[in-house]
């Protein structure tokens, strides 16, 4: 199923809104059984996790989700500070490919 399948009604099909909230993302998610939904029947602390392997396993997650579509763009929109959304990280409203492990500089670090 597609998100587009997702919003459309039983009339002529809906487009997009251009913003999702995350009320628009809750409503949608709940009109779709719940064993489908990654974030609602795994631990929901993998989408916040610290552990790189864990936030690879999250977005891996997000993958089969129905709703993926709309939950990336709501995160995008929102800006969203931090987590998993729609198979992406988010870090300081934007994505990032992947997250560092604790402790490790960054390479282009200018030392103090
Ligand atoms: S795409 Fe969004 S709603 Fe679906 S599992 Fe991932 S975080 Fe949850």
């Amino acid at each position: 199923m597609t998100i587009s399948e997702l919003i459309r009604t039983d009339g002529p099909a809906e487009a997009v809104p251009p913003e999702v909230s995350l009320g628009q993302l809750h409503d949608e998610a709940n009109r779709v059984d719940e064993e489908l939904l990654p974030c609602r029947i795994n631990n929901p602390e993998l989408w916040f996790a610290e552990s790189p392997s864990d936030v690879e396993f999250a977005k891996a997650l997000c993958l089969d989700c129905p709703v993926r579509a709309m939950c990336l763009d709501g995160a995008l929109e929102r800006r969203e500070p931090w987590g998993v959304w729609g198979g992406q990280l988010f870090l300081q409203g934007v994505v990032i490919p992947r997250k560092r492990p604790r402790g490790r500089p960054r390479k282009n670090e200018v030392a103090a």
